[in-house]
């Protein structure tokens, strides 16, 4: 089969020729249909410090995807040959104290395909069966290859609650789109994006925020001020990573508000915490992965009664093997979601 892999640590990747694996009893093997490609896949793609530190090659990447079953493992009885299914890609242990706790989200040992496990930029990977996620067939494979930062998006909105509230976005790369039409089918009062980058924030319009504004002018969060008649924000969704952000971003917040943190850093971020944070009284909540299964059920429900309309988001659907453009699509920021067919 094609698989999309990193040969050595270094920048770039190489289509090659490797063999179909087979699924261990409790696993399946599915064909992959479409796959999208996350921030994460051009960190591994460029080879950042984080992935010196954390992959090892050669290895398969990419997380997000859609396929069809091919083959179930001996044990297996929940899914058949020919079944439409995605999968959660962060494999929790089931022994550790949040495993145990039900927290699988924030399993101590979690392991990642994609990332600590040949991914989906191939033309079959295997999946754990616990891991699939079956999908209802009336939705269209593009959108069925995004459901996993879709739901990054969904499990941040439904942690910050945001019914008949004020949100502000900070950061509107593909998730924080999407988080937009979800903050406003959870019944968000006011969504308001801010970004750098124009044409994201244009998307932003396109998507249904109230109103967008630049973070590159230091006006920024008067605007937002003035539009809440001075008393800032209900609530923060923080899915930019960047320090700046995440200070005007909480800055924006109203006292006694919710901040949820889902943007990842790349270094140690200086925050006023007496003047952000405690003074305010907010409550800030970190953000990892998704709820297994919970957010599952709900990402699958907000797309199936089509109250969050993902088409302006994919930017781009390309070919499997047009991966070196689609990369640097996602690396010049004029991407939003690209979405590979392969096959
Ligand atoms: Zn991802
Ligand atoms: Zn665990």
């Amino acid at each position: 089969m094609k698989a999309l892999r990193k040969m050595r640590p270094a920048r770039g990747a190489n289509l090659e020729s490797v063999p179909v694996p087979t699924p261990g009893p409790i696993e399946v093997l599915v064909r992959v249909r479409a796959a999208s490609i996350c921030g994460t896949d051009l960190h591994i793609y460029g080879w950042d410090r984080w992935s010196a530190s954390r992959i090892n090659t050669p290895m398969t990447f990419g997380h997000e995807f859609c396929g069809y079953i091919e083959k179930v493992g001996s044990e297996v009885t929940s899914v058949k040959p020919g079944d439409f299914v995605s999968a959660e890609m962060h494999v929790n242990c089931g022994h550790c104290r949040p495993c145990r706790m039900g927290q699988p989200h924030v399993c101590q040992n979690v392991k990642i395909i994609g990332i600590d496990a040949d991914g989906c930029f191939a033309e079959y990977l295997i999946i754990p069966i616990r891991n699939i996620w079956k999908i209802d067939p009336a939705i269209p494979e593009r959108y069925a290859a995004i459901l996993d930062p879709l739901g990054n998006a969904v499990h941040t909105v439904m942690a910050a609650d945001v019914s008949v509230k004020s949100v502000a976005i900070t950061g509107v790369g593909s998730i924080g789109l999407m988080a937009i039409p979800v903050a406003r089918a959870a019944g968000a009062a006011k969504v308001f994006a801010v970004d750098v980058n124009p044409q994201k924030l244009e998307l932003a319009k396109r998507v249904g925020a109230d109103a967008t504004f630049s973070a590159a002018q230091p006006e920024a969060d008067g605007h937002s001020d003035r539009r809440t008649n001075g008393d800032g924000v209900d609530v923060l969704l923080e899915m930019s990573g960047s320090g700046q952000a995440i200070d005007s971003g909480l800055a924006m917040v109203r006292n006694g508000g919710v901040a949820a943190l889902l943007g990842i850093p790349s270094d140690d971020v200086e925050i006023n915490l007496a003047e952000r944070i405690i003074f305010k009284g907010l409550t800030v909540l970190g953000i990892n992965g998704r709820k297994m299964f919970e957010t599952w059920y709900q990402t699958q429900s907000l797309v199936t009664s089509g109250r969050v309309d993902l088409t302006p988001i994919i930017t781009h659907e390309m070919r499997f093997e047009d991966f070196e453009a689609a990369f640097a699509l996602m690396k010049s920021g004029e991407a939003a979601k690209i979405v590979l067919h392969v096959d």
